[in-house]
């Protein structure tokens, strides 16, 4: 095939792109970020704090390293766990390692008496983790070379041994990719694995069991290979919790929800980053949906004068805090109502140990801001509460909970209770006993959720658009409702900013000034994470967007762009959104919006709609897709991106399918061949996911 210089160019300008993304600035000087990770032992590298990976292991005494490769906090906790199973029941010497904070091209010399483990998610399509970008590029790298300067031909893995677990998600194409990908580089490199490479599957819900089914015989092959013995666990602390009463709350050195030092001394200051959220203002919010009991939010974020920046098609994160109710029934569930304001210090007993937020802080502070109590609940947590009950009788029931997971299942996890909701299931006495530092191992520390940007940069270059449905989900046989932790913030913010007749109706009472008032007059913590998922550089090429519900939160930034660009005498390409929904008059997002994109477009805009509840049969995205075959298929051979957004469960996967068969009818070819052009459009980037 030939080559036009147009295509050099964009091919050269994605190549720099690309390299620019995963190296992250490795190659080039970024500017250090002087507020993450500030306070104390928390959350990562201290200044002169070594790299070294071997050295540290070497230095703090430890056999045994657990790196995660972690987007969500989900890996990180397994890697915890992992580290604390292996030093209570089997006397390794463990330490968790983040992937980021370490080198890898002196694994060659990794001793053969420690052990490696690998804790990795994989995200996305199939991608690292933003922490395990670096790693992942280095250890599967083609030409991979040591400081030593052994390369892969030498087998140079020969010493290390290792422990494979994967988070993945079945209903993405590159299931546990990361797993997969980093266990067979190992094994090319001549390192052995001990035990089998493990796999949770978020998608079918089963993580937590895939884990805790993985790791017996994992440990045991652990056990023989390394000569170690199991011994009866006792529960040791990892954390040295101590309540200060030389402190008061009002003390400014107190954290009361600040996330980092740069927070608590000057109410935060750039650049702001994953580590160090933006307060932003929130100019202006609003309800999408005309039903009642149903609400999505749209809400215009001002990121002026922040230094953040961003791209149509990126994310925004925002990190939310825990419901008042929620708090609040933590804290009497453990006993800790009346201490609630006392302030605590944290430290890790062990100098490996990473207290997950910062301190000083104070009860309250720690279970509103710093901790996901209203997560699903995990068996093994259960588990080691049961030497803490208040009585035999609840003791006897959280073992039980904690070992049998049929039970587990019906009682806790088919209820959807968080901690607390579920401890109160079992008795109505404190559980006062239990140690903090228990919770803080047992609990992930809380995490930043993502929105797809609704707005187009080239629009609003400072305003960030979010379209957000609020999460509230009644389970059937329970009796209690599911309420999202940043949506259900999200809703109370915009009650308030709204001043609403009725602000709050579910009573969940967050604290929206946020510590110290900090947040005060509308606003919230967030932070910009950069996507992939982007438009084509050249605007005269069609596309094709398929973004059902707030799925087509990205797709409204798409086609803000293109009117732009067409406005400014660009040439646009046919510009295509099916969207889909329950009910035009309901919860049809932008409806009116879209009419002066058509105005403005012309016939170059085509939105395609599917109500899912108006007529007898329920229609959805991919049944328009297929009714629109013939042009779907005309667009793709005019070289057509197009783009998923939205549920990733089902209606991705649907697409995908009903694209192949798509292609196959309209081009006469065999259904296989259909799915193979599918593949291809994905791996070279015409047919882009963002879903969830
Ligand atoms: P959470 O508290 O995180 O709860 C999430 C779900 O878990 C709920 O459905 C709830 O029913 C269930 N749940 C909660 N607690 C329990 C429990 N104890 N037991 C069992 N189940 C429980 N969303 C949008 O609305 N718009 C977007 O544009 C958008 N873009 C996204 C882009 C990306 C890249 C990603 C990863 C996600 C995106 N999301 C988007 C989803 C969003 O990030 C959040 O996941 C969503 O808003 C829910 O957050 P929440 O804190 O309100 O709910």
């Amino acid at each position: 095939a030939q080559i036009d210089t147009l295509d050099l160019i964009v091919l050269i300008v994605l190549l720099v792109g690309t390299v620019a993304y995963f190296t992250k600035g490795t190659y080039w000087a970024v500017k250090k970020d002087p507020y993450a990770n500030t306070y104390g032992a928390a959350n990562g590298a201290k200044p002169g704090k070594t790299r070294n990976i071997l050295q540290k292991l070497e230095e703090t005494g430890k056999n045994c390293v657990i790196f995660y490769g972690s987007q969500t906090g989900t890996a990180e906790d397994y890697a915890s766990r992992l580290a604390k199973e292996g030093s209570q029941r089997f006397g390794l010497k463990t330490m968790v390692a983040d992937l980021e904070e370490y080198d890898y091209d002196n694994l060659d010399q990794f001793p053969e008496d420690k052990v490696a483990f690998f804790v990795l998610a994989t995200y996305g399509e199939g991608e690292p983790t933003d922490n395990a970008v670096e790693f992942y590029q280095f250890i599967t790298g083609e030409d991979v070379s040591f400081e030593s300067g052994a390369t892969a031909a030498d087998k140079p893995l020969s010493s290390l041994k290792y422990v494979a677990f994967g988070l993945g998600n079945n209903t993405y194409e590159h299931y546990n990719a990361m797993v997969r990908n980093v266990d067979a580089a190992l094994t090319k490199l001549g390192a052995k694995r001990i035990g089998a490479a493990g796999e949770g599957d978020d998608g079918a819900g089963t993580m937590e069991e895939d884990f805790l089914a993985w790791k017996e015989p994992m440990w045991a092959a652990l056990a023989a290979e390394m000569g170690l013995e199991e011994r009866e666990a006792v529960y040791e602390p990892v954390f040295a919790v101590t309540e200060d009463e030389t402190l008061s709350a009002q003390d400014d050195s107190v954290y009361l929800g600040e996330p980092n030092l740069g927070h608590l001394e000057s109410g935060g200051r750039g650049p702001y980053s994953a580590h160090n959220p933006y307060i932003a203002p929130i100019v202006e919010s609003r309800e999408l949906f005309t039903s009642k009991d149903r609400n999505c939010l749209h809400m215009e974020i001002d990121v002026s004068g922040s230094g953040l920046t961003y791209q149509t098609g990126d994310h925004i994160a925002v990190w939310p805090s825990n419901a008042g109710v929620e708090v609040d029934r933590f804290l009497k569930v453990f006993g800790l109502e009346e201490k609630r304001d006392t302030v605590i210090k944290i430290k890790g007993v062990d100098v490996t140990a990473k207290v997950p937020f910062p301190t000083p802080t104070t009860y309250d502070a720690a279970v509103r801001y710093y901790m996901e109590i209203c997560a699903p609940v995990s068996r093994q947590f259960v588990n080691s509460l049961a030497a803490f009950a208040p009585d035999e009788e609840a003791k006897a029931e959280l073992v039980r909970l904690g070992n049998d997971k049929d039970y587990f299942h019906e009682k806790v996890t088919s209820q959807c209770f968080n901690i607390a909701q579920a401890l109160q299931s079992v008795t109505s006495k404190p559980f006062s006993s239990v140690p903090f530092s228990l919770l803080i191992e047992g609990i992930n520390r809380i995490q930043p959720r993502y929105y797809s940007i609704s707005s187009s940069s080239l629009v609003q270059k400072d305003k960030i658009s979010i379209t957000a449905v609020v999460e509230s989900v009644r389970i059937p046989g329970a009796d209690h409702v599911v309420k999202g932790v940043t949506t259900n913030y999200l809703l109370a913010l915009k009650q308030k900013q709204n001043g609403d007749e009725n602000p709050d109706p579910h009573s969940l009472t967050y604290a929206i000034n946020g510590p110290r008032n900090k947040y005060d007059g509308i606003r919230v913590p967030v932070h910009v994470r950069h996507s992939n998922f982007k438009l084509p550089s050249d605007p005269s090429k069609p596309i094709i967007m398929i973004g059902p519900g707030t799925g087509v939160a990205p797709f409204r930034g798409f086609i803000q762009e293109r009117t732009a660009l067409a406005a400014q005498g660009e040439k646009v390409g046919t510009t295509v959104l099916f969207f889909g929904c329950r009910n035009r008059n309901e919860d049809f997002l932008y409806k009116d919006e879209w009419k002066a994109y058509e105005e403005k477009l012309g016939d170059s805009f085509k939105l395609f709609t599917a109500f899912s509840r108006e007529g007898p049969e329920k229609v959805y995205v991919q049944h328009r897709l297929r009714e629109n075959a013939a042009l779907v298929n005309e667009l793709l051979q005019q070289k057509a991106n197009i783009y998923v957004c939205g549920d990733a469960a089902h209606m991705a996967r649907e697409v995908n399918v009903v694209l192949g068969q798509i292609i196959a009818e309209q081009r006469g070819l065999s259904p296989e061949k259909g799915e193979d052009i599918v593949k291809h459009m994905r791996s070279s980037g015409t047919y882009q996911e963002d879903v969830w």
